[in-house]
């Protein structure tokens, strides 16, 4: 079933988050939450077969190509969820300040489905993004954890090493708000 465990984890009637729906969208949606949990960590989603495929990236993504980010699986989540902002209680799962921080599209460059190059563990996507853009690889590390995957910039003209873009552009795509903002306002 899909979604079964992004609703096993959630109380919809305590949470602001969307519940799992059937989605049929324009298939490309590209979002990164920015979200203040126990620990920060940023959430990347991209879309495939009506669900967002989710990474949670603790120290988010970096445009230098040099730098292999951990990005750790997480449940599929909604289509809906991609213009999720907004405050989940302290008590529910994941509980804290969830800030849309990129949104956009992205186009799958690997000659194969991308559901396909999920299960291969080798993801190649083109990303349009407000702050992220060019080419981004996500590989499953094997043998190091079922979950465990990296995010690495692939070498174009969107790299830039000595950027640390969520220090430099950490505010909302969405509605321009501070982490801060999005505490106080729900
Ligand atoms: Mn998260």
């Amino acid at each position: 079933m899909p979604l079964e465990e992004y609703e096993s984890k959630r109380d919809f009637e305590r949470t602001a988050e969307p519940p799992p729906s059937e989605g049929k969208g324009p298939g490309d949606t590209y979002v990164i939450q920015k979200h203040d949990a126990s620990r920060l960590h940023y959430d990347l989603r991209l879309e495939c077969d009506g669900v967002l495929l989710s990474w949670a990236v603790p120290k988010g993504p970096s445009l230098n190509p040099a730098d292999k980010r951990l990005a750790v699986r997480t449940e599929d989540h909604p289509l809906d969820y991609a213009d999720f902002e907004g405050t989940i209680p302290e008590d529910e799962y994941g509980g804290g300040t969830v800030m849309v921080w990129d949104m956009g599209t992205f186009e799958n460059i690997k000659d194969k489905p991308l559901a396909e190059a999920v299960e291969d563990g080798q993801i190649e996507v083109r990303i349009d993004g407000q702050k992220l853009r060019g080419n981004w690889a996500l590989i499953h590390m094997k043998g190091r954890g079922e979950k465990n995957w990296l995010l690495i910039k692939m070498k174009d003209e969107h790299a830039e090493p000595d950027t640390d873009i969520t220090e430099s552009m950490p505010d909302s795509a969405l509605t321009g708000r501070t982490m801060e903002q999005i505490g106080e306002e729900g």
